[in-house]
């Protein structure tokens, strides 16, 4: 039974900003996705407690680093295609079915916000996705069987089919441009919004993380939920240093 009255007041709190707000919009980091297996970058045993991330200019330049990148892109991938959404990312697919969330914004690449029921044209990849490639020339889509055969069984680096241009996977790399669509649609959204509210991101990755401050600038009210602080805690109107999945679910009212 939800009962209002054991609700801690965090919840309450948030609870009753999505109820007053006009347009809310959800912002998500690797945070969201670590109670589905998916490790993060920062945190104790995150990815890179276990190897530095590869730069772009490094990966277009040295064929070892290519190879680098797919090895680690096939030894992460099996992590990432057995990883199921959480009650974290069901808690923002329902705030989206009931119309309160207009967008979810993502830095990740993992497809667990689509996965979860949230409609793909809602979702905002600013890094990309994990669950194919592309060329870097003339952007022809890859898919990673055909690349994993290859690669795992040939040794051979992909190269597109069309202009023989290098083949990546269609995420974003450090040093690597933002794609446009996305960045502009993202800003569109916090623009839009009245209530902001960023779940599992350290808040340390830039242009992303200057998306919140956007929101804030705008008049929006801003909440943060992640559970180390963040250097936007002081400017949140609420930040709670909770679990994302059980918190979430008690504002949603899913448990
Ligand atoms: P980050 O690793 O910098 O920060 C994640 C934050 O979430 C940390 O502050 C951590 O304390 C918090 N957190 C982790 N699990 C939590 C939980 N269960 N409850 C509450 N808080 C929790 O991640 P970021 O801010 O997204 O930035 C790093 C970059 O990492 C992004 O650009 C993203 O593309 C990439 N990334 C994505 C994935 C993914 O797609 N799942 C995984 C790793 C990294």
């Amino acid at each position: 039974m939800d009962d209002p009255q054991r609700k801690t007041p965090a919840v309450r709190r948030l609870r009753d900003m999505l109820e007053r707000c006009r347009r809310a919009v959800v912002f998500t980091g690797a945070g969201i996705s670590t109670e589905s297996g998916i490790p993060d970058f920062r945190s104790p045993g995150g990815i890179w407690t276990r190897m530095a991330p590869i730069q772009f200019e490094d990966f277009l330049a040295s064929e070892e680093m290519r190879r680098e990148s797919w090895r680690r892109t096939f030894g992460l991938r099996d992590a990432f295609a057995e990883a199921r959404p959480n009650i974290g990312h069901h808690a923002v697919a329902e705030l989206v079915r009931r119309g309160t969330v207009q967008a979810v914004i993502t830095q990740n690449i993992d497809g667990l916000h689509q996965q979860s029921g949230v409609p793909a044209e809602k979702v905002i990849e600013l890094h990309g996705n994990n669950g194919h490639a592309a060329c870097l020339q003339c952007g022809e889509r890859h898919e990673l069987d055909v690349i994993r055969q290859a690669f795992l069984g040939r040794d051979e680096l992909p190269e597109c089919r069309l202009c023989g241009g290098i083949v990546k996977l269609a995420t974003i790399s450090f040093g690597q441009a933002m794609p446009v669509g996305p960045v502009l649609n993202a800003e569109r959204e916090t623009r839009e919004c009245d209530l902001f509210i960023v779940i599992g991101s350290s808040l340390v990755v830039f242009p992303a993380a200057g998306l919140p401050v956007l929101a804030k600038r705008n008049g929006a009210g801003l909440v943060i939920v992640n559970r180390e602080q963040t250097p936007l805690h002081d400017e949140a109107d609420l930040a709670v240093e909770d679990e994302i999945g059980p918190f979430m679910a008690q504002v949603v009212g899913l448990n």
